[in-house]
């Protein structure tokens, strides 16, 4: 079940991430899909409405992303947060590789987060 989220509210989620995925980056404008809205803190473990944990998010990353709130860093093999869009900043975690195919983990966080979310899944349209 979808929460109700006033149109102000999809505005000003879509303006912080500029029509841009949270996780992956890419831009809206340049898929065939519509993005969603997606609550960080997920509603069944009481995330609520609001600007602060509201994310855009491709439909991809928003299916991987689903209730996680953790995962596991493939290289220290530990428990971590997934990477938090409105309380942590993308380069921080983040880089794109020297190419800008990849995006590259920095931290425990931004790796769980790459490998929860398939980030650098093949694109199959
Ligand atoms: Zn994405």
């Amino acid at each position: 079940m979808s929460a109700y989220i006033s149109v102000e509210l999809q505005r000003q989620v879509r303006d912080r991430f500029a029509n841009c995925c949270a996780y992956c980056r890419t831009a809206e404008a340049l898929t065939v899909t519509t993005f969603e809205l997606e609550h960080i803190t997920p509603r069944s473990a009481d995330g609520e409405t609001v600007l602060k944990n509201l994310c855009l998010s491709c439909p991809s990353c928003n299916r991987y992303k689903a209730q996680r709130q953790t995962a596991t860093d493939p290289l220290t093999e530990e428990m971590v947060s997934l990477f938090h869009p409105q309380l942590q900043a993308w380069t921080d975690h983040f880089a794109w590789s020297g190419d800008a195919t990849e995006i590259i983990g920095l931290t425990p966080i931004g790796r769980a987060t790459i490998a929860a979310l398939k980030v650098n899944r093949p694109q199959t349209l």
